[in-house]
C-alpha cells in the first residue's frame, strides 16, 4: 500500500513540530547517525544530545574511532548506561574501517552483518543515513500502531512476522518520504503518543485512533518489564564501572569495596563487567578499561 490515511496527518505534523536533533537532516553525516542510533536504544534524547556532540568532535568517522582502544569508547559513553552498547559500536567501527574503506555501509544486509548491530538498528541506519525504503519497528512505531490500528494500549512484547509485513505495507511508496514517515512516528510516538500519558488532544490522528475510538480499554497482555532500578545489579555494575572510568589509571579492589556494599552482588557483578570486556584485571590484580 503506497497511500494510508494515516499518512498525511503524521506528515504533516511532524513537518510543523519535529525537533531539530543533530543527527536529521541533510547535513548529518551517516556515522553521526549510526552514533544516534547506538545510544538512544535505551536513552532518552536529552541525556544522549551532549555525548553525541562530544563524540562526533573526538571521531568524526568511524576510522576515527577505530584507531583508538575500545576502552576509550566506554570511558566517553560516559553515563548513558548499557555500556555493552559503546564496545559494540566501537566492534563496528573496527569492521567498517576494515571491510568498508571506512564508509558506514547503505544496504540493510551489510549494516546487519556488524557486530552488535541488530534488525532495528540496522533499518533505522539503512532509512535515516541512506533513504533506504525500510520498515523501522521501534518502541514508539509499534506503540502508535497498535493503538491506531489495533485499538489495544501496548503492541505485544516481540515482532512478529505479522506486524513486520503490515509495517512495510504501510509504508509510504517514495523512499525519502517512507524515511520521514517512520521518524514522524517515532516523533509522535516520543512526544504526544507517550507510553503512560498520551495528549490525545494535540494528536494529529485522534480521529483515527482505535484504541481511543473503543474507550482506551485496559491492557490486559503479559506483565511488561518495569523499570526497577535501586538495588539492581545494573546499578550495581553502573557504580562500578563509573569508579574504574573516572579513575586515572588502574583501581584497587578496596576502592570498588567502598561503592557497593553488598560483597556478593558487588563480586557478581564485577566478574559480569570482566567477562563483558568492559573492565580488564591487571596483572597486579587491579581494574582497568580495556
Ligand atoms: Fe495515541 Fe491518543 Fe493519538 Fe490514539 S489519539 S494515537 S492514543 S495520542
Amino acid at each position: 500500500m503506497s497511500e494510508h490515511l494515516l499518512h498525511e496527518p503524521i506528515l504533516d505534523w511532524y513537518d510543523a513540530h519535529a525537533r531539530e536533533l543533530p543527527w536529521r537532516g541533510p547535513s548529518a553525516s551517516a556515522w553521526s547517525v549510526m552514533v544516534s542510533e547506538f545510544m538512544l536504544q535505551q536513552t532518552p534524547v536529552a541525556r544522549v544530545l551532549p555525548v553525541h556532540e562530544r563524540w562526533l568532535v573526538r571521531w568524526p568517522t568511524a576510522a576515527a574511532l577505530a584507531t583508538e582502544p575500545a576502552g576509550e569508547a566506554v570511558r566517553a559513553w560516559g553515563r548513558l548506561g548499557y555500556p555493552r552498547r559503546a564496545l559494540r559500536l566501537h566492534a563496528s567501527a573496527v569492521a567498517i574501517a576494515e571491510q568498508h574503506g571506512g564508509e558506514v555501509p547503505d544496504s540493510y544486509d551489510d549494516l546487519r552483518a556488524l557486530p552488535g548491530v541488530g534488525d532495528y538498528t540496522a533499518a533505522a541506519i539503512a532509512v535515516f543515513a541512506h533513504t533506504r525504503r525500510h520498515a523501522v519497528l521501534d518502541t514508539n512505531v509499534r506503540r502508535v500502531l497498535a493503538r491506531t490500528l489495533d485499538g489495544v494500549e501496548f503492541p505485544p512484547a516481540a515482532v512478529s512476522t505479522a506486524e513486520r509485513l503490515r509495517s512495510t505495507d504501510l509504508l509510504p511508496h517514495d523512499a525519502a518520504t517512507a524515511a520521514t514517515w517512520s521518524v514522524g512516528l517515532m516523533e509522535l510516538g516520543a512526544l504526544v503518543c507517550t507510553s503512560q500519558r498520551p495528549r490525545c488532544e494535540d494528536c494529529p490522528v485522534s480521529d483515527q485512533c482505535a484504541w481511543r475510538a473503543g474507550g482506551y480499554p485496559a491492557y490486559d497482555g503479559p506483565v511488561r518489564r518495569g523499570q526497577i532500578w535501586n538495588g539492581t545489579d545494573r546499578q550495581c555494575r553502573g557504580r562500578l564501572l563509573a569508579v574504574v572510568r573516572e579513575a586515572d589509571g588502574p583501581v584497587p579492589q578496596q576502592q570498588l569495596d567502598a561503592v557497593w556494599p553488598d560483597a556478593g552482588q558487588r563480586t557478581r557483578c564485577l566478574t559480569s563487567l570482566v567477562e563483558d570486556g568492559l573492565v580488564v584485571r591487571t596483572d597486579a590484580g587491579h581494574f582497568a578499561l580495556p
